[in-house]
């Protein structure tokens, strides 16, 4: 493929034919690229980001905040490699996802896009989506690229981050994904990081994506985020969607010709977008037929495995298939199984709860009650009435309640984590007549769950989980799936608990991420408050039994092993979780991160052995005088669990790390020169000709060494009077840095 020669198709490269695919210029074919992530949804007539025209039907496969609950990598990689099948079928060559932004606070609008609250998560998962896409031939678009964690002023606002934080959360599931599977493209954000615009960003685009972590792809920026295309194409954006009528290639020939913009830049955009075409060209296959019925059942398995059984006191769960069940709730009929806005797939068929119930009970009396309605327009106190007689007179009561339909869009941010009052009322109502509560919650975003738990012994927890949404639920009803998902995201008891509650969407353009690295679990562990379910939480029919762990050093990495025993009655799946510790660190540490985590799927009384792999970059920190990642020298401490807040197991590993030589300087304090076993007896001379020599100072109560610790060296000259010289003090320095 040849770079045609004029400037201005080389431009033209560098901007959408429509608004979902590229320009044709010379033999480069256009490519489409079209959402995602957790189906197909390409619109048969025009098009626009926003979900509003209509799209061919396509396997609505969970959405992230579902199939995240079942932290299995293998799964995702399964259920990308159909997508990648459904989109050759459709005749598009990359898909816009997967979405690995961290989940900073439960009232992200977009939360039920992404992962989890934890980078681990977030990366290892979202690696898995584009490794299974990517091997069918068709890209991936990792996205938003970065700090997107917010729909309020959404192209505007500017997510105002310290370097920490930066790099341990919100980079470093970005940083796994692009360096361990090479999406073909990563999008750019609408809003702005640090002041800059994310899609005009020379630090995020250049410096970090490609230098850093060696990505070779195509930038392409989310639609419509570029303002300004000269900016953006020297800051390494290469891709400006949709089409805008060609003023930004007009904008970037007049800037070469100008001589404002280098035109190396505008060629490495034109080669990268050339070589993804030729990407989508030589993936192509030709004659690929979905086997719709295959996708609906990994849809099936995948949604099964993403259910969280949150709670089961008394063992309600599960259901006997027999006796009489009151189905409760309009989601039972109506099911929420994604959000709104441009990831809304049309699915290939919906599985409806209240039909699956009765198609997996079929010896059992199913009586379903609305309870509610999903706008509130009719008479909720008749549905209410209703619903609860039918409680009354069955053997169980299955409720499925969810937020509003606004409370899970692209555009518009939650402004509450409670589920609707009425539908509380009603979970309350029903549990004062029927003791064999069962909640399925529905939902994109963490719940403020308590007044559930107060009424419900048996909870699940089915976030959203795509068109197979009904017979998923009614598997783990009925014990033919042991569930087995875990949380991604911790539910909070209050949102004033939440992490980033003083300073969500901030003001003026500036949202302030004063939490640092104290997100999620982070920042409850590190303050020791309460939460409703922790992190990692999920429940099985069976129970699991930990071994003691033992720690090894291989490589770079840490190996945690011990063995798994399945200590009930019923097959199913442990996810054991790894979590690192550093009490002894001379930074500003986190009180526990995950660390790694594996699946193990066990007979009932089977027992295996599980080998958790710590991977170094999960035990760094980012050192910000250094401005690099480091492995602090130190006893590691490494606990194992079945939750972030359930860990059965501990040991620790000592690790050598890098013992940093940061030179003095004569700005350095006197316990820093004191560490130094050249400078310290120095120093200590020097100390003699000022006021605060030792002697004395014990009789007077005053630890005198830890007074003085924080004074820099060079103030040793004024509160000598001048006796201590500049030369004097860059003697020491000299000195002790030659050590
Ligand atoms: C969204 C992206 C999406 C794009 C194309 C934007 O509104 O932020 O996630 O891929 O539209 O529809």
């Amino acid at each position: 493929m040849t770079l045609p020669d004029s400037l201005a198709d080389r431009a033209a490269l560098g901007s959408g034919r429509d608004f979902w695919s590229t320009k044709v210029v010379g033999d480069i074919p256009s490519i489409s690229l079209i959402d995602g992530p957790h189906g197909v949804r390409k619109q048969a007539t025009g098009g626009d980001n926003l979900g509003i025209a209509a799209s061919l039907p396509a396997t609505c496969f969970p959405p992230a905040v579902g199939l995240g609950q079942s932290w299995d990598p293998r799964l995702v990689e399964r259920v990308g490699r159909a997508l990648g099948d459904e989109c050759q079928a459709a005749d598009v060559q990359v898909l816009l996802g997967p979405g690995i932004n961290i989940k900073r606070s439960p009232l992200g609008g977009r939360n039920f896009e992404y992962f989890s609250e934890d980078p681990l998560v977030s990366g290892m998962l979202g690696s898995a989506w584009v490794r299974g896409i990517q091997s069918r031939g068709v890209g991936a678009s990792l996205k938003h690229f970065a700090l997107y964690n917010q729909e309020a002023d959404r192209m505007r606002t500017s997510s105002d981050v310290d370097p920490r934080p930066l790099r341990e959360i919100y980079l470093r599931g970005f940083r796994r994904a692009v360096t361990e599977a090479k999406p073909w493209t990563v999008m750019s954000s609408y809003n702005r990081v640090n002041g800059v615009r994310a899609s005009e960003n020379p630090f995020l685009l250049t410096q970090i994506l490609r230098d850093e972590w060696g990505f070779d792809g195509v930038v392409v920026c989310d639609w419509g985020a570029v303002v300004d295309r000269v900016a953006a194409v020297r800051a390494g954006l290469d891709l400006q969607m949709p089409d805008d009528g060609g003023a930004g290639d007009a904008d970037v020939v007049r800037a070469v010709e100008a001589g404002t913009l280098d035109q190396a830049a505008v060629d490495r955009a034109a080669t990268a977008v050339a070589a993804l075409a030729e990407r989508g060209r030589a993936g192509h296959r030709d004659g690929v037929v979905v086997d719709v019925d295959a996708h609906h059942e990994l849809a099936r398995e995948a949604a099964g495995k993403s259910i969280v059984l949150l709670r089961n006191e008394g063992s309600v769960l599960p259901l006997a298939a027999g006796g009489s069940i009151a189905v409760i709730g309009e989601f039972a009929r109506t099911p929420r199984y994604q959000g709104g806005g441009s990831s809304n797939v049309n699915p290939t068929r919906l599985d409806v709860p209240v039909d699956s119930i009765r198609e997996a009970a079929p010896g059992a009396s199913v009586s379903f009650s609305p309870g509610f309605t999903i706008d509130g327009s009719d008479s909720e106190a008749i549905l209410a009435e209703e619903a609860v007689a039918a409680a009354a007179a069955a053997d169980a009561a299955v409720l499925f309640l969810g937020p509003d339909a606004g409370q899970q869009t692209e555009g518009i941010d939650r402004t509450e984590i409670d589920l609707p009052a009425g539908q509380l009322a009603l979970l309350a109502a029903v549990a004062a007549v029927q003791p064999r509560v069962v909640v399925v919650l529905s939902h994109g975003g963490a719940l403020r769950l308590a007044p559930v738990v107060a009424s419900a012994p048996a909870i699940l927890d089915a976030a959203l989980l795509g068109q197979a949404v009904g017979s998923a639920v009614a598997d783990v009803l009925f014990g033919a799936v042991n569930p087995s998902g875990k949380l991604t995201e911790t539910a909070p008891v209050r949102l004033e608990d939440t992490p980033a509650y003083l300073d969500y969407l901030g003001e003026y353009q500036h949202v302030r991420y004063g939490e640092g690295m104290f997100v999620g679990y982070r920042w409850y562990d590190a303050r020791d408050l309460d939460v409703t379910f922790p992190f990692g939480h999920g429940l099985s029919y069976t129970t699991f039994a930990y071994s003691p762990v033992s720690l090894s050093v291989e490589g770079d990495d840490v190996l945690a092993a011990l063995t798994i025993t399945n200590s009930g009655s019923r097959a199913g799946r442990e996810v054991v979780q790894a979590y690192v510790s550093v009490p002894g660190s001379k930074q500003v540490r986190v009180r526990r991160s995950l660390g790694g985590f594996a699946s193990v799927e066990l007979e009932a009384g089977e027992s295996r052995d599980v080998v958790v792999r710590i991977e170094r970059s999960e035990l760094e920190y980012w050192d910000i005088r250094l401005d690099r990642f480091v492995l602090e020298p130190g006893d590691y401490g490494i606990s194992v669990g079945s939750s972030s807040r359930d860990l059965r197991t501990h040991a620790v590993v000592h690790l050598e790390g890098e013992h940093l030589r940061i030179p003095l300087d004569i700005e350095s304090t006197l316990s820093e020169v004191m560490a130094n076993p050249v400078g310290a007896p120095l120093v200590k001379a020097a100390m003699r000709e000022t006021p605060f020599s030792d002697e004395g100072s014990e009789a007077l109560g005053m630890d005198l060494d830890r007074m003085m610790q924080s004074i820099p060296l060079e103030r040793l000259i004024t509160f000598s009077g001048g006796k201590v010289t500049r030369d004097h003090l860059e003697d020491i320095l000299d000195k002790a840095n030659a050590s």
